[in-house]
């Protein structure tokens, strides 16, 4: 991919955000194109997080937000403009790999891809949902020999738990309507528990994997953590907001906690990694998805 400069200018808001600096890439008849496909897709940090990544590190790409409904037609684009990369959002994580040439053996395993890269033509599917958690848990625990109590059983739930079991954790599964828990410990080698036994299982790690926490409904809390043990490390995958009520009432249990744009930022790293072979700036992305946040202003995220 082609060098070339970008330039950053800073941008006003009145209200609510106060200055944002924002960076540019010129655009030319060799701008590589990325993008996320979802539905809904408007409040998507991807554009924010990768734009910034792509300028601090000279490359001439843009990545855009498209809200698609038309799957099969907007994978027949990935190949015809071409696009070189694609991130993949809800709905679209299981169906999209019937349109791959190639998927990866983690993201099989997981049976869902959140990242396309199009390599001359022949697309190929992966899925950086659980490089990202464990890397992000990675920061505050090893996870190796440890139990790890994963709340939710959902397609977040399934990356995370492949990974923890693939690694050497011992994995319980919570979740709300029991046969799902039970059918994903059951695929993941894991265990599963209602929630009023999580406290008394005394984990080494819980991590929420469910919506419950999302802004705007910002108090609510899948389980009370207070009764966890203090070593615990309790992570949230909600990103919006950063400090849920879930990680602020570990935190004040005396737990370490782990915010879900830790992983957010460290999937989306992975995605960088795999689009362009270059290491990504994790501050840089990092800085990028916050000054996304506060441009969303706390409204709803999905
Ligand atoms: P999903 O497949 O729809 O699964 C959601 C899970 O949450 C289900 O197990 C569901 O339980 C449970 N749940 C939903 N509402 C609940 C409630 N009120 N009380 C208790 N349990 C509830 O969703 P997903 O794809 O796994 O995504 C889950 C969340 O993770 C989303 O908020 C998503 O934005 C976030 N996420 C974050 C990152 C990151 O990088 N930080 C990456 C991926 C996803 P039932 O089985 O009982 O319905």
């Amino acid at each position: 991919m082609a060098k070339r400069n970008s330039f950053s200018i800073a941008c006003w808001r009145v209200n609510p955000v106060p200055a944002v600096r924002r960076s540019f890439t010129l655009i030319d008849t060799s701008t590589a194109l990325y993008g996320v496909f979802g539905d809904p897709v408007a409040h998507s940090l991807g554009p924010a997080m990768h734009n910034q990544a792509f300028a601090r590190a000279g490359l001439n790409a843009v990545y855009l937000a498209f809200r698609v409904r038309d799957l099969a037609g907007a994978m027949a684009g990935v190949r015809g403009l071409p696009m070189a990369g694609v991130s993949i959002t809800i709905p679209h994580k299981v169906p999209v790999m019937e349109y791959l040439d190639e998927i990866d053996p983690e993201a099989r395993a997981i049976g869902a891809v959140n990242t396309v890269v199009n390599r001359d033509g022949h697309l190929m599917g992966y899925n950086t949902d659980s490089r990202g958690a464990l890397k992000a848990l990675g920061e505050k625990i090893d996870p190796v020999g440890k139990t790890a109590a994963v709340i939710g059983a959902g397609g977040a739930a399934r990356a995370i738990g492949y990974g923890l079991v693939k690694i050497g954790a011992r994995v319980l599964i919570f979740n709300r309507t029991p046969e799902k828990g039970r059918t994903l410990a059951r695929s993941l080698g894991a265990e599963f528990h209602g929630l009023a036994d999580l406290a008394g299982l005394r984990p080494d790690i819980v991590i929420n994997t469910t919506p419950v926490g999302m802004a705007p409904a910002r108090d609510a809390m899948v389980v009370d953590p207070s009764g966890l043990a203090p070593a615990a490390v309790v992570m949230d995958i909600v990103y919006n907001p950063v400090e849920t009520a879930f990680l602020k009432a570990a935190r004040a249990a005396g737990c370490r906690v782990v915010d879900g744009l830790t992983m957010f930022v460290h999937q989306g790293a992975a995605q960088f990694e795999l689009w362009t072979g270059r290491k990504a700036s994790l501050n840089v992305m990092r800085r990028a998805a916050l000054q996304g946040l506060e441009l969303l202003g706390g409204r709803f995220h999905a």
